[in-house]
């Protein structure tokens, strides 16, 4: 039996080989410290500050604004509270919106419980924020704006360079949770104009365990967790050396191939939705604006179909995920395609597809086979 298609990338990435290599010293010899004087330890310091380097350069920063944490939900933590906390005496107001990942959603919800005031922004069917919705949600205790760069399940960019210049012009800090976005398209924090971004190391072909938040130089923030002084205290315990050098060189790579990965991931995505319209037509409903999508991403309903049968049905074959989540038999749409006001029926079809930098085509062409089979043998 053939091992499944993998077509869900927004979920997860599989360590890429070059970034694989680079990790080995580190696990198999290289154990030091990097907080120790002698050479071992200097040697693991010395890692540590080259893959900070080679993140920094791949999203535009300077090394010293990149300080490494677990996970995209601890950048996310660190991001969203750091800057409440440190800005409690300034104001209590948070402006975010109501597609965010739950790493930053509730995060919110915790703030409001301890006092913060939390403005949730409607998107438009496509999924987008509009920065006039910003502007005009602005309040004089307003202390931070937290926007995704592209969301995870629909694929929809927002406009985070109009935000941006718009948290600027009223000296707000300005947060985006970038980890679908790295690796994908451009993510320049100056052109962006953000003072914070959440990168997700497993999104980008690094391992999971390892994040990193870049936070512009002179923003003040508050430490979540308190010890023994790395990450500038920002981020204190001992550095994640193995999986910070997956990171380092992931970043790396994604910068060197950026090009060449955003060509195959669209050239395969689009591969896919016109084998899929052109066999099944109508039956055939795409969320969110293509033109305005991460190049990987492809968000689509089949009438008349249950998404969760679907997925089930091509488990053996090829590997999606759904936008609703079925417990007891009772489904639930998720909050995002809920904010881009999708129907329940339209919503409990809706599949994520996603592709990855090496997905091929013979991979694409297996997939709408298995796919259009499904669809045309589970229609009810
Ligand atoms: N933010 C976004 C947009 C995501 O897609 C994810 C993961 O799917 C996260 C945050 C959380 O990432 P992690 O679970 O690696 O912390």
């Amino acid at each position: 039996m053939r091992k499944p298609i993998y077509l869900d990338y927004n979920a997860t990435t599989p360590v890429d080989p070059e970034v694989a290599k680079e990790m080995i010293p580190y696990i198999e010899s290289l154990y030091g410290n990097p907080s120790s004087s002698y050479s071992i330890g200097r040697s693991n310091k010395e890692a540590v500050e080259k893959a900070r380097a080679q993140v920094a350069k791949l999203i535009n920063c300077l090394p010293e604004e990149i300080y490494f944490t677990s996970c995209a939900t601890e950048s996310n933590n660190l991001a969203v509270k750091g800057i409440a906390w440190a800005n409690r005496n300034n104001g209590l107001h948070i402006i975010t919106s109501k597609i965010e990942h739950p790493a930053v959603t509730e995060v919110c919800k915790y703030l409001g419980l301890q006092g913060f005031e939390i403005t949730y922004l409607k998107v438009d069917q496509y999924g987008r924020v509009n920065p006039k919705a910003v502007e005009n949600a602005i309040r004089k205790d307003t202390i931070l704006i937290t926007i995704m760069h592209a969301n995870n399940e629909v694929g929809t960019i927002q406009p985070i360079h109009e935000i941006g210049a718009i948290a600027r012009q009223n000296n707000i800090v300005f947060h985006t949770d970038a980890s679908q976005s790295v690796g994908k398209i451009e993510t320049d924090v100056d052109k962006l104009g953000v003072d914070l971004l959440t990168i997700a190391g497993h999104k980008l072909y690094a391992p999971k365990g390892i994040g990193a938040l870049y936070i512009r130089k002179g923003t003040k923030i508050e430490n979540l967790m308190h010890g023994a002084g790395q990450e500038k205290s920002i981020r204190p315990g001992t550095e994640n050396v193995i999986h910070t050098v997956g990171l380092g060189k992931a970043c790396e790579m994604a910068l060197r191939d950026l090009k060449q990965n955003h060509q195959n991931m669209k050239v395969s995505r689009d591969r896919l939705l016109h084998g899929l319209i052109s066999q099944l037509g109508n039956q055939v409903h795409v969320n969110g604006d293509l033109e305005n999508c991460l190049p990987n991403t492809l968000s689509v309903a089949f009438e008349n179909i249950s998404a969760h049968a679907l997925a089930s049905f091509i488990s053996n074959d090829v590997l999606i995920s759904t936008g609703s989540a079925c417990h007891s038999g009772e489904t639930t749409i998720s909050s995002v395609l809920q904010a881009m006001k999708l129907d329940f029926r339209t919503a409990a079809a809706t599949v994520r597809i996603s592709t990855g930098k090496k997905t091929t085509e013979e991979e694409i062409d297996f997939a709408i086979e298995v796919l259009v089979n499904a669809v045309k043998k589970l229609s009810i």
